[in-house]
């Protein structure tokens, strides 16, 4: 049994089976990533001696979280069984839903201590990159991030809410607001970054076979399509792939040593 007091304490977690209402996820959901955006979009040299004072004030110019979001978890005369505060639950990727209405199980995936398990219903991310902004860099504690971004309806937590972690890092808060971080409340793996409508999810995270055919597949399937704020980037990466010196589609487009193109 994992240990209560190490989790959030969630009494229950959801169990609501209501109609699915379908909902289209918008691509242009606001991740955290964007906070940086401010310090890196459109300038050729996008490390600043400022950085670090820049890093500190993201706050200031973080964007409103918590906007409304569809809530096809909760059926007619269920939604007061939910504070305000715990709705979050209710939704994907949150709720749990039963196997019919997920569909087929394409990956599996979950955090290095076992607690945190959750399921893919599409075999590959809409879209994967690397992030290698100041943020991703401190948090992740590694050289850069690698996210998949997949609509929230896709994933579902086997254990529904439970064991989970969050960290608003625009606010700083370790309450549920959106844009968050996801991680396992135990043994800290971050599992992803959820938008308002989109989550990026950290492949790493994915169980793959023992074999190479396998291993081969997942990074196929993961494989990025480009690089995004390459200006922080701490090393160069010469795979040829296209490179944003910030945001994608909001930035200037750099060759493999961050020279404008
Ligand atoms: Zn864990
Ligand atoms: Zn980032």
């Amino acid at each position: 049994m994992m240990n209560s007091r190490l989790f959030t304490q969630l009494k229950s977690r959801p169990t609501v089976f209501s109609h699915h209402t379908s909902w289209l996820p918008r691509l242009d959901t606001i991740f955290l990533c964007r906070t940086y955006t401010h310090t890196t979009t459109r300038t050729k040299h996008s490390i600043s001696p400022l950085a670090s004072r820049q890093l500190h004030n993201m706050a200031d110019d973080a964007p409103d979280g918590g906007g409304p979001l569809p809530n096809p978890g909760v059926g007619p005369g269920s939604a007061d069984k939910y504070p305000k505060e715990l709705e979050w639950q209710t939704r994907p990727p949150y709720r749990v839903v039963s196997r019919d209405e997920f569909g087929e199980v394409k990956w599996k995936g979950g955090c290095h201590c076992g607690r945190v398990t959750y399921e893919l219903n599409r075999e590959q991310p809409l879209k994967a990159k690397y992030c290698h902004c100041r943020g991703c860099q401190i948090v992740h504690g590694a050289p850069f991030q690698w996210a998949a971004i997949f609509p929230k309806s896709d994933i579902s937590f086997t254990n529904g809410s439970d064991g989970l972690a969050f960290y608003a890092s625009d606010r700083k808060t370790t309450k549920y607001e959106l844009p968050t971080k996801v991680s396992c409340a135990y043994c800290r793996t971050p599992i992803m970054d959820e938008g308002r409508n989109m989550c990026l999810l950290f492949p790493g995270t994915i169980h793959f076979g023992d074999s190479e055919e396998d291993h081969q597949a997942w990074k196929k399937a993961f494989e990025i399509s480009c690089h995004i704020f390459y200006g922080q980037r701490s090393l160069d990466i010469p795979d040829g792939k296209q490179k944003w010196s910030g945001m994608d589609e909001n930035s200037d487009l750099v060759d493999d040593y961050g020279k404008e193109i």
